[in-house]
């Protein structure tokens, strides 16, 4: 990085603190800042180290990254020499200077204090607050480890970025800052720094210090100190969440894991072809009707989809609506989507005839795929009660045909007052059709689109099943119609895409769990 300073003729060199806390080599950075003329202000961990305090006093409010922190905290103690430390106790807190016609100010973390962190994501009277505290044409910051620059109020804010840890975005390159400051105008360049990673980790490794560290190194992405990076910034990074934050009994295997894909957001996503449907059930979550708005996919949006879950991998689809089979596209899609990835449609099965019969038996014998149909009542009365008069018939009828394709089947039923004690019954009767064991599932009913009745969901409460409808993307299927559940909506627009409505998830799930620390419960609508 200094090297890359003076070759882009870099007049001075400053830097913001925090002279160690990640590598193995405390004490090789002071002769550099010697042989460079390094301008130094002190960070909170050199006030520490200065001071021998017993902790780095980094700001953390999480146990989990409290005690990374202490253990490199406590390596940096031991290997940095006394006159370093004496050396470190004499920096100046902050910088003030007028360089090229602007006011420059320079401190660790902002002006407010030493370990406070100025996140790209702070709220705009946050933001203020900070720049009204320094007043400065220029307020050049660190501590967090991720740069950026806006201009705020008319203040070129900085973060300046780190040399010492990449800035959790991939990259195995750390950053600096190039500012120039000429006739009262202010510009800033955020630099990345190419540097020999592989010996930076071998030194970490020969020290002994410990893997989720050097992993850091090798990789770009953060694994420490996680718990106060903001949920914008966090959901950017690969992972997200500690082990031991999982309820018991779901916890992975590694110390951090990304959210995506762990057990409170599965790698499962559903689309919504159509909305409109052949039935208007009383209880629809989706408030699905022959008048409803279509919301149609469209073939070539639903391939794309496809592709799109593959890469960002996802491991199973669900095909639902409305009622699927009234979209006239639907074989194809069936056809495309199975060949990618385990696939799960969801119908009411009372289409199976004319055209749609002839071009189902395209899908027999399809192992990665499954029909899975909803039956309410073992009885005709029960489910035509919930479901329009002459449906349960017609439904059995599709159980069959789909059974002599050779077509693996499954069933659900939603539980209701009407239909609670034919459970049994209907078990029963769905075993005698091939639809037997875990192929059946009770699940509760659902207080969204027309149901006046049932259990209450929410984000707060429902793990994360991405969804995509025409309208955008969704926290979960049940939510998957904009009109009765605009809450449920994560991202707005025809053609989303999974890897920004992925990331849209996980910030929202951060930010809901940052509120009381717990993880939400598993609601599931799908066998
Ligand atoms: S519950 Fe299913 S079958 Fe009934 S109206 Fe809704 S989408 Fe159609």
């Amino acid at each position: 990085m200094l090297r890359d300073a003076r070759a882009r003729d870099c007049e001075r060199i400053f830097c913001l603190g925090d002279l160690g806390g990640f590598g193995a080599e405390c004490d090789a950075v002071w002769p550099l800042l010697r042989q460079f003329g390094v301008e130094c202000i002190a960070g909170n961990y050199d006030v520490a180290m200065g001071r021998g305090d017993e902790d780095c006093g980094c700001g953390y409010s999480d146990p989990r990254d409290n005690e990374l922190a202490q253990l490199i905290y406590d390596y940096t103690r031991e290997h940095t020499s006394p006159a370093f430390a004496r050396w470190m106790r004499e920096l100046p807190p902050e910088h003030r200077e007028e360089i090229g016609g602007c006011d420059v100010h320079m401190v660790h973390g902002s002006p407010l204090a030493v370990n406070d962190f100025l996140w790209e994501s702070l709220g705009d009277d946050e933001l203020r607050e900070r720049v009204g505290a320094s007043g400065g044409d220029v307020l050049l910051c660190t501590h967090t480890g991720i740069p950026w620059q806006r201009v705020v109020d008319g203040t070129l804010v900085v973060n300046v970025g780190a040399v010492g840890r990449p800035a959790n975005d991939g990259r195995r390159e750390t950053w600096y800052t190039v500012v120039s400051l000429e006739g009262g105008a202010a510009a800033a360049e955020l630099v990345p720094v190419a540097y020999d990673w592989r010996a930076q980790a071998e030194s970490m490794r020969a020290a002994g210090l410990p893997e989720v560290f050097t992993e850091t190194i090798e990789t770009g992405w953060w694994t420490t100190c996680l718990e106060v990076v903001p949920p914008p910034e966090r959901s950017r990074g690969r992972f997200q969440v500690y082990a031991d934050a999982f309820p018991d009994g779901y916890a992975p295997r590694d110390n951090v894991v990304p959210l995506f894909g762990s057990p409170v957001f599965p790698r499962r996503l559903w689309i919504y072809t159509n909305f409109d449907c052949n039935l208007s059930c009383s209880y629809c979550a989706v408030a699905s009707s022959p008048r409803a708005r279509k919301r149609r996919i469209g073939l070539e949006r639903f391939r794309d989809l496809v592709d799109q879950a593959v890469a960002e991998g996802f491991d199973e689809l669900y095909v639902t609506g409305g009622e699927p089979f009234v979209e006239a596209a639907i074989v194809d899609m069936l056809e495309y989507a199975s060949d990618r990835l385990r696939t799960v449609v969801l119908t009411n099965a009372m289409l199976f005839s004319g055209r749609r019969r002839r071009e189902l038996e395209r899908l027999s014998g399809r192992e990665s795929l499954v029909v899975q149909t909803s039956v309410d009542g073992a009885r005709p009365e029960t489910h035509d009660a919930l479901r329009g008069s002459g449906s349960w018939l017609k439904t059995m009828e599709g159980i069959e045909y789909g059974r002599s394709l050779g077509l693996s089947l499954r069933a659900a039923m939603t539980e209701t007052a009407l239909n609670r004690e034919e459970v049994e019954e209907l078990r029963a009767l769905l075993a005698d059709r091939g639809v037997a064991g875990d192929d059946f599932a009770v699940r509760p009913l659902v207080r969204r689109g027309f149901a006046d009745d049932g259990v209450e969901v929410t984000d707060a409460v429902m793990v994360p099943e991405l969804t995509i409808t025409a309208d955008g993307a969704h926290w979960h299927p049940v939510g998957g119609d904009l009109g009765s559940s605009p809450d449920l909506l994560v991202l707005p627009g025809a053609e989303v895409t999974l890897a920004d409505a992925k990331r849209a998830i996980v910030e929202r799930f951060l930010e809901l769990r940052q509120a009381d620390g717990s993880l939400p419960r598993a609601y599931r609508c799908a066998v």
